[in-house]
């Protein structure tokens, strides 16, 4: 092989491999990607098999028993050869990248004489996720403050339990607490209940729940996000009972998530649910209007600092954006986000015509769909004529050409197909539809008025809806 083709030949492997990637984040979603696919390198293929470099025991384990049969099958798509899988570890690059920081890590941790292959390597704190990004309304004031007040005064509310349901940002409170108390010498667990879960049983598998149980008890600050994951597994909730117990009595800091309140946990003993009870309960809410509105205003101006001025998104599209977005901050921000990437690719500042038409997927799985219904109603208006003529078959232009109009902007801002469209225009066929659509289309381009006429009947309709 020459050195060209050996070049070729890595280039390769590594698109395959960040094409598989991009796959595996698509079905299993962000996090699982984030914590056991984005960090694992392809490093060669020989004699038919790919070898994987992750960085702890523990990940190869969990990969190799959750996700190895999807990444054969997505790799064997881009490349036939490959018949196998292996796994090389690499420690080292690992604790490289991590010895400066305090927090407990059982890859890295030395008061842990063996524990590599535990695995917290991928349990960090999201440094992006802080007190000062962090928005305040009423909605949220409560948790804030209290948040605030144990990450300057620890134990002060002790256990402190946040509860909301998703999106609302108890993983961003209890990350800012993390990143708080990062700054000083005290030593933080943070990790999910879901996670927790796993380290416990891998090391009853291991045999060594001792340093688990170690690792657990000899921390200032554990941090657990989403507990609700606890529930109904009973050797976890003896375990975590125990941990918490221990915990609390060596007056070390436990701060907890979860999507209900104490009370609400079913299949978790009661004597858990009053211990958690115990310190300060504290809810976030679904936002106001205008909390919604400030996050996606500084959410801009964020980006606006890392990229500049290209994320020219107006305050028309912010307010559009909070008025639909009601339930989920994260829903609310993948939308904006949305609209920002759509810019910057086609490289204009969107209007608010554009960011509807972005989200017209989302749009029509909501409430306010745009109906074709809805669409006739404002074309005959617009053109000022009696619906039954505008539905019949007569075709002279006054009327042929507002229907056209009508069933081009039926195809653009909604979903339906043009089968559809015909069926709702007194049963027009598929191909009349086509028709109107090739005709708007012309008439637009060679006609700068009536193109000003059916843009003008589309923000309308966006308007309204
Ligand atoms: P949860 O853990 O409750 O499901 P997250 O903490 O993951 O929710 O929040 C979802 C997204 O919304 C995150 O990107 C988070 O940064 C953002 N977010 C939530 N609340 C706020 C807020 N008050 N100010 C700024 N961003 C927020
Ligand atoms: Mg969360």
């Amino acid at each position: 092989m020459t050195i060209t083709t050996a070049l070729q030949n890595t280039d390769d492997l590594k698109k395959n491999w960040s094409e598989v990637q991009t796959k595996l984040k698509e079905i299993y979603g962000l996090d699982v990607y984030k914590s056991w696919i984005q960090n694992v390198e392809a490093k060669e293929i020989k004699h038919n098999s790919l070898t994987l470099v992750v960085k702890t025991r523990f990940v190869r384990d969990w990969i190799v028993s959750h996700y190895a049969d999807k990444i054969l099958d997505f790799f064997q798509k881009l490349d036939k050869s490959v018949t196998r899988i292996q796994f090389e570890i690499h420690e080292s690059f690992y604790n490289e990248k991590n010895n400066q920081t305090n927090i407990v890590d059982f890859a890295t941790g030395s008061q842990i004489a063996d524990s590599k292959d535990a695995g917290y390597a991928t349990n960090r704190l999201d440094h992006r996720l802080t007190f000062s990004n962090f928005v305040v309304g009423e909605s949220n004031q409560l948790a804030f403050s209290a948040a605030k007040r144990v990450s300057e005064t620890l134990g002060h509310y002790n256990p402190l339990f946040i509860y909301g349901s998703v999106g609302l940002g108890k993983t961003h409170i209890l990350n800012a607490i993390g990143n708080e108390l990062k700054k000083t010498d005290k030593k933080i667990i943070y990790l999910s209940a879901e996670r927790f879960m796993y380290q416990f049983v891998k090391s009853i598998k291991n045999k060594d729940t001792q340093k688990f149980k170690d690792v657990f008890r000899n921390v200032d600050v554990l941090i657990l996000d989403d507990i609700q994951f606890i529930s109904g597994k009973e050797v976890t909730q003896e375990e975590f009972f125990y941990t918490f117990n221990s915990l609390i009595e060596n007056q070390s800091q436990v701060i907890i998530s979860c999507d209900r309140s104490p009370n609400d946990l079913d299949r978790i003993q009661d004597r858990i649910k009053s211990r958690l009870s115990g310190g300060l309960v504290v809810d976030i809410q679904p936002p106001d209007i205008a909390l919604r509105l400030q996050i996606l205003k500084n959410r801009c101006k964020t980006e606006e600092t890392y990229f500049g001025k290209e994320v020219l998104v107006n305050d028309e599209i912010l307010v559009f954006i909070a008025n639909e977005f009601k339930s989920s901050i994260r829903d609310m921000l993948g939308v904006l986000n949305r609209i920002i990437a759509s810019s910057r690719i086609q490289n204009k500042v969107p209007t608010l015509q554009d960011a509807k038409l972005i989200l017209k997927d989302l749009l029509n799985n909501m409430q306010s769909v745009i109906t074709i219904e809805d669409i006739q109603k404002l074309v005959v208006n617009y053109y000022n004529l009696p619906m039954s003529d505008f539905l019949s078959s007569r075709r002279s232009r006054h009327i042929a050409r507002p229907r056209q109009v009508a069933m081009y902007l039926s195809k653009k801002l909604t979903t339906k197909s043009l089968p559809d469209i015909g069926r709702k225009f007194t049963g027009r066929d598929h191909t009349t539809v086509i028709h109107a659509i090739k005709k708007v289309e012309e008439l637009m381009a060679a006609d700068k008025k009536f193109e000003y006429e059916v843009q003008d009947i589309s923000n309308k309709i966006l308007k309204s809806n």
